[in-house]
């Protein structure tokens, strides 16, 4: 039986009427002579942040990486499975990206699960705690500042693991050989769901800034 949701199919007719009816000939040519997005987004799974709606891309734009958390793991060649690593690969070493965004946001399930060691973990599975101890050190250095809110923690580990996943970008030999040449620029973005504001890391100090807008 042929069967999809019914708020998908009527979002994908709407989609045919509207958007792909605007850009057909974009998709067309995309699919004549394949993609070259000059830019690779690390984001959340998390539905409030969508980074082609974020950014407003069209189709061939946006090379897109969701993972929970947004995190990037370390270079670990090791015969395991890699899947966000395979993704890095491709996007920096066949489509030759130009830039990489590592994109976090506000209220992040991933990052609080982290962050509370002690709670209930997000899901009773078996991936998800060994997904985000990838941040451990980090997350229990925030947590045990009782000078923070719960609140500013949150928001805390939610930059700070930007920071580390920028910083394991670069243990990719392909990634810190392309960004020494110049050819390759990293940068983090951390989106706040409630407010729409983008807040941008600042390379120099890694604080995150808010963006003029003209
Ligand atoms: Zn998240």
């Amino acid at each position: 039986m042929l069967h999809l949701p019914d708020h998908l199919l009527a979002g994908y007719r709407n989609f045919m009427n509207g958007r792909y009816l605007t850009e057909s000939g974009r998709y067309r040519e995309l699919a004549r002579e394949g993609q070259a997005p000059e830019t690779m987004i690390v984001a959340c799974c998390d539905s409030r942040s969508a980074p082609e709606a974020i950014f407003d891309a069209g189709p061939g734009e946006l090379f897109v990486l969701r993972n929970v958390g947004n995190l990037v793991p370390p270079y670990e060649p090791d015969g395991e499975f890699h899947s966000t690593s395979a993704a890095l690969e491709f996007a920096v070493q066949s489509l030759k990206v130009k830039n990489i965004v590592v994109m976090g946001h506000g209220r992040c399930g991933g990052i609080r699960a982290a962050l509370d060691a002690n709670s209930a973990p997000l899901s009773p599975g078996d991936f998800i705690g060994k997904w985000m101890s990838l941040i451990a050190p980090a997350a229990e250095t925030v947590s045990a500042s009782t000078f923070m809110t719960a609140t500013e923690r949150q928001t805390a580990l939610e930059r700070i693991s930007i920071r580390y996943s920028l910083a394991n970008l670069r243990t990719f030999p392909c990634v810190s050989i392309l960004e020494g040449k110049g050819r390759l620029s990293l940068h983090g973005a951390w989106f706040d769901i409630s407010t729409g504001e983008l807040w941008v890391m600042n390379k120099e100090t890694g604080d995150f800034e808010r963006p003029v807008l003209e």
